[in-house]
């Protein structure tokens, strides 16, 4: 299974990649928690990126394209990958359009703009697995603590309000053009094109595996 999830910040796409993961034992390719490993790695990489992950803005396609194939040069992917907040410009779409990487089904989370503000606000995400909670949505069994590591939860500098607005900007801006390019290349019927499938993100988390997994058989 190689696959890319597309959605809106807060969509519910590092929930899924973990029910994905599992169920098809791939690798999870999270450019975004790659980003915030090299924040906690304290590399120079990770200094200048969280400048512009603060500010809500997206970090340049330079560095993640490069960051994207190194990881794919050492991730064991015989069965397949999933790829999660990447891409997330046309630019980054290309260069894995020319590296020739195969993908069979892009998949689709769509949520409305409205309910994106709380998903963030009570975010808590497991920093070392990026295992992803809600406060109200999806709660850990215990307050502020990892269910598998027993590790204190931590809230993402970015899930402030004010940068979660100026990142769904940026995504109507630069990411959701995305939509027609892997809708047009799906319905194009040529050798390779993937399966392109939409589901909704709203519900309860596994009402959205469910649709998850019926739209990837
Ligand atoms: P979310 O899960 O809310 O969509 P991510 O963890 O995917 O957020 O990304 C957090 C931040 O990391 C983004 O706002 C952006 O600054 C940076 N980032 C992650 N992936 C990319 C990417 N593919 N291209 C550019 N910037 C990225
Ligand atoms: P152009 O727009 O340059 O005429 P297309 O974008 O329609 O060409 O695609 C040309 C070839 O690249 C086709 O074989 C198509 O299957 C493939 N292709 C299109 N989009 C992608 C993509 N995002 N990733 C990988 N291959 C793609
Ligand atoms: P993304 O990776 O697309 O940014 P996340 O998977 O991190 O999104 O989810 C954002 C927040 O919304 C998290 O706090 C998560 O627990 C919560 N969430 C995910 N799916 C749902 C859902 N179906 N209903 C309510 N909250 C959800």
């Amino acid at each position: 299974m190689r696959l890319i999830l597309l959605g809106a910040p807060g969509a519910g796409k590092g929930t899924q990649a973990n029910f994905i993961k599992e169920k098809f034992n791939i690798p999870q390719i999270s450019t975004g928690d790659m980003l915030r490993a090299a924040i906690k790695a304290g590399t120079e990489l990770g200094l200048a990126a969280k400048k512009v992950m603060d500010a809500g803005q997206l970090v340049s396609d330079d560095i993640i394209i490069g960051l994207v194939k190194e990881r794919l040069k050492e991730t064991d992917c015989a069965n397949g990958y999933l790829f999660d907040g990447f891409p997330r410009t046309i630019a980054q779409a290309d260069a894995m359009k020319d590296s020739g990487v195969m993908i069979d089904y892009v998949l689709e989370i769509d949520v409305p703009d409205e309910l994106i503000v709380e998903r963030m606000s009570g975010r808590r995400t497991h920093a070392a697995s990026g295992r992803v909670y809600h406060t109200k949505f999806n709660p850990p069994k215990v307050d502020g603590v990892d269910d598998v590591t027993g590790e204190p939860l931590v809230q993402r500098d970015d899930d402030r309000e004010e940068t979660v607005l100026k990142r769904l900007a940026v995504y109507h801006n630069q990411t959701e053009v995305l939509l027609g390019y892997y809708n047009k290349w799906a319905q194009s019927g040529l050798p390779g094109a993937p399966k392109y499938r939409k589901i909704s993100g709203v519900g309860p988390v596994e009402q959205v595996r469910d649709a998850a997994f019926t739209a990837l058989t």
